[in-house]
């Protein structure tokens, strides 16, 4: 199964320092750590709760990310959070969400330690995760030749084909 429980990156003390947040986003994926730049940006008080990173942790390479030709999902996302770490933006990664109320004007927010946050507006960014075959080999072979993600990963196996078709066309001119 897929392991989001990656070295965790959390600032708990600076999180609770804060009464009451504008925005609070659930879950540190691409989208959330995004999310958290703009807000971030314009001012708003932001807090992020989640594992940093999401289900880029368990991609093994990235090549559709303008700009960027090819990278590891880890050190993407790592990238994503050094760029969130200079905005100051507080995560508690350590936590899941498990109840989300409104009470007033205000969102109250639970997490997994039974401690309540406060926030003016809530962001879901809690993603997804694949639907798992649940066959023999699954596991063994995942990122090496089982996938997920057909727009993401057929073009690894278009370079393949490729590849394996010119090694056929080498082994014929030798044999020739
Ligand atoms: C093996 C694999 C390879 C991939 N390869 C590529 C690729 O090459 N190119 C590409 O573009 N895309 C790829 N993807 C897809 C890409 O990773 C996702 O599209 C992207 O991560 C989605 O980002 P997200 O922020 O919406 O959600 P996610 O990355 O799913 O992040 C959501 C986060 O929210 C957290 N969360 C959920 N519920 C809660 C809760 N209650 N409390 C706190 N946190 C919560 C989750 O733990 C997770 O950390 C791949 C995906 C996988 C699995």
């Amino acid at each position: 199964m897929f392991n989001f429980d990656i070295e965790k990156k959390t600032e708990t003390s600076k999180f609770e320092t804060i009464d009451l947040f504008d925005l609070v986003i659930i879950g540190a994926g691409p989208a959330g750590l995004n999310a958290a730049l703009y807000a971030a940006r314009k001012g708003m008080v932001t807090g992020i709760i989640g594992t940093v990173g999401g289900q880029l942790h368990n991609t093994t390479t990235v090549d559709n990310f303008l700009g960027i030709p090819l990278i590891e999902g880890k050190h993407l996302s790592d990238r994503f959070f050094d760029h969130i770490d200079t905005l100051d933006v507080p995560v508690l990664s350590d936590h899941k969400v498990t109840a989300i109320r409104k009470e007033g004007h205000r969102f109250l927010i639970t997490t997994d330690d039974q401690k309540t946050r406060y926030a003016k507006t809530v962001l879901l960014a809690t993603g997804g995760s694949p639907r798992m075959l649940d066959i023999p080999g699954e596991k063994t072979y995942q990122n090496k030749g089982v996938s997920y993600c057909t727009t993401c990963d057929a073009p690894f196996f278009q370079r393949q084909r490729r590849h394996r078709r010119r090694r056929r066309q080498q082994c014929r001119r030798s044999r020739d």
